[in-house]
C-alpha cells in the first residue's frame, strides 16, 4: 500500500472539494429539495448500486405512495415490493420496510440522530449513516460509497482492492480526515458528485477537478488501475426452468417466493431444475411441453439461466398449485405486486406477443 502523504490539508482538501460544489455540483435532485432524514434515508438506499438517473422516478412515485416514515410503516410490504420491482437488490426494500416499523414503533416517527444509531437500522452501515446523518443535519460524519472509495483510492494512490479490511480502513481514516465541522452535508454531497461525475470509473475528467493539482493517481498515471479491482473468481452458472402455465383466460400462474434468500417475497413463475421432474414436483398432467431460447440472470455470485417453458395441461382446469402463495397473473390488466426482474421482462413479452397475435 502506498503511505507517502499528498500535501494538502484536510482544510485545503474539503475547501477545494465544496468550491468546485459551489460551482458545479447536482443541486435539484428531488431528494434535495426538502433533506429530511427520511428523503435522504430513501434515496440514499435507492443509490446504492444504481445510478441516479435511474433512481429518480422510482423515487417519486415510492415518495407519492409513501410521503413518511408513517405511511411506510403502515404499508404491506407487497406494496413496497411492487414499487421497487426493477430496481433490483430487493433485500433494500425488505429492510427500508422493516427500519421504518421499527422508527414508527421504537422512535416515534423520529429517525435516531447519531451515525451508531442509524447504524442500527437494518440496511444501514456506517457510509449511509454518514450520508443521512450529514445530508439532514448537516452534523459532520464520514461517508466511504463507491464514488468517495474511487476519489479517495485515486487520490491517495492507494493500492488493493477496498473490500479488504486493511485498505477499507486507511480509506475510512482518509474520509474521516477530510470531513469538515461546518457544510458537512454539501460536503457529502459535493464528494459523491465529484465521484460521479468527474472522477469516474473510466477516464475519469482529470482537467476538470478540483484535486488534479496534488492527485497521485493523475501524477503517477494510475487513474485506470485504481482502486485496484477484486481479485477475479468464475461464477457458477445453475439452471432452471420457469413454466408458464396459464388457465382458460389466458391468466399465467405465479408462485410466490419464500421469505428470504433470492427473489424473497417477491412473485415468480412456477420453477424445476429438470423438466421431467415438473409432474410429481408440482402435480400438474403435461400435455405439450414448448421451450423458449434460455435467458441468463446474473447474480453477485452466480449466473442463473432461466429457461421458460410454455406448458399446455392435460387438464386445463387442473387446480392442484392453487393456493395461498399462488395467483394467476392477466398481463393485460397487471396487479401491483413485486415480480422478479426478469419474470417481470418475461411477462411483459408475452403480454405483447399475445396482443400481437403471437405464439402463445
Ligand atoms: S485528478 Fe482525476 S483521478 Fe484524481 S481525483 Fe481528480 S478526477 Fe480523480
Amino acid at each position: 500500500m502506498n503511505s507517502a502523504v499528498n500535501t494538502l490539508s484536510p482544510q485545503q482538501f474539503h475547501g477545494a472539494v465544496l468550491e468546485w460544489f459551489d460551482q458545479h455540483g447536482r443541486k435539484d435532485l428531488p431528494w434535495q429539495k426538502e433533506k429530511t432524514a427520511y428523503n435522504t434515508w430513501v434515496s440514499e438506499i435507492m443509490l446504492q448500486q444504481t445510478q441516479v438517473a435511474t433512481v429518480i422516478p422510482y423515487y417519486q412515485r415510492f415518495m407519492e405512495r409513501f410521503p413518511d416514515v408513517e405511511a411506510l410503516a403502515d404499508a404491506e410490504i407487497d406494496d413496497v415490493l411492487h414499487l421497487w420491482t426493477g430496481l433490483g437488490y430487493y433485500a433494500r426494500a425488505r429492510n427500508l420496510h422493516k427500519a421504518a416499523r421499527i422508527v414508527s414503533r421504537d422512535f416515534g416517527g423520529q429517525f435516531p440522530d447519531s451515525v451508531e444509531g442509524l447504524e442500527g437500522l437494518p440496511g444501514i452501515g456506517r457510509s449511509t449513516a454518514g450520508a443521512i446523518l450529514s445530508i439532514s443535519t448537516g452534523k459532520p460524519a464520514a461517508i466511504l460509497d463507491g464514488n468517495v472509495k474511487r476519489v479517495l483510492a485515486r487520490f491517495y494512490a492507494v493500492e488493493g482492492w477496498p473490500g479488504q479490511p486493511a485498505v477499507m480502513k486507511r480509506l475510512w481514516a482518509l474520509a474521516e480526515r477530510n470531513t469538515p465541522t461546518a457544510r458537512a452535508g454539501e460536503y457529502t454531497q459535493a464528494m459523491m458528485d465529484l465521484g460521479a461525475t468527474l472522477c469516474t470509473r473510466s477516464k475519469p475528467s482529470c482537467l476538470l477537478c478540483p484535486l488534479q493539482q496534488e492527485c497521485k493517481a493523475f501524477a503517477l498515471g494510475l487513474t485506470a488501475s485504481l482502486p485496484s479491482p477484486r481479485p477475479k473468481k468464475t461464477l457458477p452458472v445453475k439452471q432452471t426452468h420457469m413454466l408458464i402455465i396459464r388457465d382458460s383466460s389466458d391468466q399465467i400462474l405465479l408462485a410466490q417466493r419464500p421469505p428470504s434468500g433470492i427473489w424473497g417475497g417477491l412473485w415468480s413463475l412456477p420453477e424445476v431444475q429438470d423438466l421431467r421432474d415438473a409432474p410429481s414436483e408440482l402435480g400438474i398432467d403435461i400435455l405439450n411441453a414448448d421451450a423458449m431460447e434460455p435467458v441468463r440472470h446474473t447474480f453477485s455470485h452466480y449466473h442463473l439461466d432461466i429457461t421458460p417453458v410454455q406448458i399446455t395441461l392435460k387438464n386445463p382446469t387442473n387446480s392442484v398449485m392453487e393456493g395461498p402463495a399462488t395467483l394467476w397473473y392477466n398481463t393485460r390488466q397487471p396487479q401491483n405486486i413485486g415480480l422478479a426482474a426478469p419474470v417481470k421482462r418475461l411477462l411483459e413479452t408475452l403480454a405483447s406477443d399475445s396482443h400481437k397475435g403471437g405464439k402463445r
